[in-house]
């Protein structure tokens, strides 16, 4: 009798046990649910899926996210958390072949040991993920957006074979809010303000633009319009990798930016492009200007991560619209902004790092 309870004792402590450790895990989903729900940008969401699911769930040692990010949107997003304090390696762009090839139809996590190619590109080769992984396909609006990826020092944490519904669940809700947070990240790049750089961006540009017409078509004074882009900046890109890119266009930024006036506007036009608008200034002025900023770029020091000083240079092209000069047609904007262009591409025609001063018919 004495024994018959014991063995029931038993078995009630196991299934209380088995019951708490369920209540502890569907707590620490809805835990992480509510966390990546309630984050503000992509980097908050990394940091709440990268760190967040290990420090909730035991066994889980390293989690990482991979997304396709052809335009490297998301990797710079990255980036800057990580310079903020973002583990380093929780975020992968991986090409959509690679993604397509980890996952046949129907979409279903892959629980196991991982291969070495796997492995590394996922994990980075991080030993916490060296026994154990499960990776769950991130899908959003029918179609594979990247993957979800845990790994577990224990080779019997994630095996073929087990349940995988609040994994599935967790990566469902997890590419929602990727989706929502890039979104989210694209509506402020449509602000006036360029991410990258922090200057202004275009749109900011043609809404001054209209009204420095407008102020100039009041018989204000001259108005000088410069359009810079950056020499053989594709090369910088090729041998030394965006990162590098982005840098150079940020430094390129700062130096275009250095004694403006309050009135003045630098804005990035678009990749490489940057341009400047000064009220009030004579040609002569503006040529002056132009000049001195080609300079600064060419003789500033661009120095990337390998020690190397970069040569960059610009070239840039100059119109100025004269006060009471009626020639410039019905849309002076349109005119000024043609002429602009058309003298920057003399300028790279001519052999680059120059000024050249539009010449109008
Ligand atoms: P050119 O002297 O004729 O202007 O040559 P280029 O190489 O500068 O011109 P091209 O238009 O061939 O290449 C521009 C490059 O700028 C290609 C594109 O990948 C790069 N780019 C555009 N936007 C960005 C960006 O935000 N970051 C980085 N790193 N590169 C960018
Ligand atoms: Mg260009
Ligand atoms: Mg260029």
């Amino acid at each position: 009798m004495d024994q018959r309870e014991t063995i029931q004792d038993r078995e009630w402590v196991k299934l209380r046990n088995q019951l708490r450790d369920n209540e502890r895990i569907w707590s620490g989903f809805r835990e992480i649910e509510v966390r990546m729900i309630g984050s503000n940008s992509l980097t908050d969401l990394a940091g709440v899926i990268t760190e967040g699911i290990p420090e909730t769930f035991s066994g889980i040692d390293c989690v990482t996210i991979a997304c396709v990010d052809p335009e490297y949107e998301m990797t710079r997003l990255i980036d800057a958390g990580i310079e903020s304090g973002l583990k380093q390696n929780c975020f992968v762009a991986i090409p959509r072949e690679t993604l397509n090839e980890m996952f046949a139809r129907p979409w279903r996590p892959r629980l196991g040991p991982v291969d070495a190619h796997l492995h590394s590109l996922l994990f980075s080769n991080n030993p916490c993920a060296s026994g154990s992984v499960a990776i769950a396909p991130l899908i959003r609006r029918g179609e594979l957006i990247g993957s979800l990826n845990q790994g577990s020092h224990d080779p019997k944490h994630f095996m073929p074979g087990i349940a995988t519904d609040l994994l599935e669940h967790l990566a469902a809700v997890a590419a929602l809010c990727i989706d929502n947070a890039v979104n989210h990240e694209r509506l402020k790049l449509d602000g006036l303000t360029d991410p990258l750089t922090g200057v202004s961006n275009r749109r900011f540009f043609e809404r001054r633009l209209a009204e420095e017409i407008e102020r100039w078509a009041r018989q204000a004074g001259p108005l000088v319009c410069m359009l810079a882009d950056v020499d053989f900046f594709k090369q910088v890109n090729d041998q030394y990798g965006h990162q590098v890119g982005d840098r150079v266009l940020r430094q390129i930024a700062s130096i275009l930016g250095q004694d403006l006036r309050g009135s003045d506007v630098l804005a990035r036009y678009g990749g490489e492009e940057f341009v400047l608008l000064l009220p009030d200034t004579t040609q002569v002025q503006g040529a002056a200007i132009a000049e001195r900023l080609r300079a600064n770029v060419e003789h500033s020091a661009f120095i990337i991560p390998e020690g190397v000083d970069l040569d960059v240079t610009v070239s840039i092209g100059l119109v100025c619209l004269e006060p009471g000069v009626d020639t410039y047609g019905p849309d002076p904007a349109a005119w000024l902004f043609q002429q602009v262009d058309a003298a920057l591409y003399e300028a790279k025609q001519t052999g680059r790092n120059r000024v050249v001063h539009a010449h109008p018919q």
